[in-house]
């Protein structure tokens, strides 16, 4: 086990605008840090104040604002990483990313430490939008509120950021935070847009606009900063607030194209009540990356006997609509038995290759990511 927390340093070049941290910085920390310089660190994860930027490489993670500043791999312009046999590389520029390692430096983002140990990171900064405007509309059911989200991104408008959460993530949030919303709403979207100011007012009244079209019973734009944060509070707390419904829950991650939303969450609610489990749906419906929740007690047979089945009908019915496994949290162990499924015997073979050019003896979180070799 290698912990790398230690290896905080974050330094800011605002000249440059790059951010150069050590791989154990926290996500947090640094965009509290580039927001000091008058910079901006897009990349968003919801456990931004725990996760760090070595992790965030290696799962090469997004968030809320993904949707219009790209996930991390669109921020890395240089790494330094200790391979297999204990050769330290720095691949990329740090400068523009265009230099000619700058390939393999993309090469190990979102290799979930499988290939190198990532130490540090040179991480591209852009300007700090001078405006941001939240706004929430409630609907009475998901159909209504997956079809909104595609007339929005059919409309020309990129926010940044369109959360979707389902009637039990709502009665939930709500149970824990006890800010107000309706627990008996069927569906909820936070929606985002940043830049100049004018441009901010006038895309947060076209959404609130396409939002009422969409059939929504209430639609509710921050007044201010306070109100800004309680609404993006009820989003952070989904996690935790979960938890006090039933004693576990499997997150899971799928991404579908956006078209599919609906029929993808439709068909989760089936999946729920055919395996018997409460199965919540939140997420960044804006880029069709879902975070299908099953809430199960660990201590009942029954439920851990249902588990894996249910888990398995999500992936599949994500493949089947031409989805992915993981929007964003990556393969690990749990999704490794499906990746021959998802990606084929072919290009299994190329990851394959590739893994045992960077570590032919395994030693980088073996049992992760690929299958073994058939
Ligand atoms: C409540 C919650 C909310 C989340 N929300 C999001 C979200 O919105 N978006 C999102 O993308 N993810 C999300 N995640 C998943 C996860 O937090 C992120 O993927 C994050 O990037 C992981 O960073 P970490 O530092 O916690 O890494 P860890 O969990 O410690 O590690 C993750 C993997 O990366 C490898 N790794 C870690 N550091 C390095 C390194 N320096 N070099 C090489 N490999 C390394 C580890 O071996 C492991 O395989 C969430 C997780 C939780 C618990």
């Amino acid at each position: 086990m290698i912990g790398l927390n230690r290896m905080e340093q974050i330094t800011i070049d605002a000249t440059q605008m790059v951010a150069h941290v050590g791989a154990g910085a926290v996500t947090a920390d640094v965009q509290t840090a580039a927001e000091r310089a008058g910079l901006f660190y897009p990349p968003d994860p919801s456990s931004q104040t725990v996760s760090t930027i070595g992790g965030n490489i290696a799962c090469n993670a997004g968030g809320p604002r993904c949707l219009k500043y790209g996930v991390t791999a669109d921020y890395v312009l240089a790494l330094t990483a200790v391979l297999a046999d204990g050769t330290i590389v720095r691949w990329g520029d740090g400068l523009a990313g265009q230099g000619p390692t700058n390939g393999l430096a993309q090469l190990l983002v979102g290799s979930e430490g499988t290939l190198a140990v990532i130490t540090e990171a040179s991480l591209r900064l852009i300007a700090k939008p001078a405006a941001r405007r939240t706004t929430m509309a409630i609907f009475a059911d998901l159909d209504a509120a997956c079809s909104t989200v595609e007339r929005i991104m059919a409309a020309g408008i990129v926010p940044a950021g369109l959360e979707l959460m389902d009637d039990t993530t709502i009665a939930a949030v709500e149970a824990f935070l006890k800010i107000g919303l309706p627990s008996d709403a069927g569906a909820m979207l936070l929606m985002l847009v940043d830049g100049e100011p004018e441009q901010v007012d006038a895309d947060a009244a076209q959404l609130a606009d396409l939002a009422r079209a969409g059939g929504a019973l209430r639609v509710q734009t921050a007044r201010d900063a306070v109100d800004e944060a309680n609404l993006w509070k009820a989003r952070r707390v989904v996690s935790i607030a979960l938890t006090r419904v039933r004693p576990n829950r499997l997150g899971e991650d799928i991404s579908v194209p956006i078209p599919q939303i609906a029929a993808c969450v439709r068909r989760i609610k089936q999946i729920s009540l055919e395996y018997n489990f409460p199965i919540v749906v939140y997420g960044h419906a804006g880029d069709g990356n879902l975070h299908p929740n099953i809430l199960f007690d660990g201590r009942d047979p029954n439920d851990t006997e249902r588990l894996w089945p249910a888990a398995e009908a999500i992936f599949a019915a994500a493949l089947a609509l031409g989805g992915t496994l993981s929007g964003e949290h990556g393969i690990g162990t749990l999704k490794r038995p499906f990746m021959r499924h998802a990606l084929g015997d072919d290009l299994i073979a190329v990851q394959q290759r590739i893994k045992a050019h960077f570590d032919p003896q395994t030693l980088l979180n073996p049992g992760k990511v690929l299958p073994e070799a058939s």
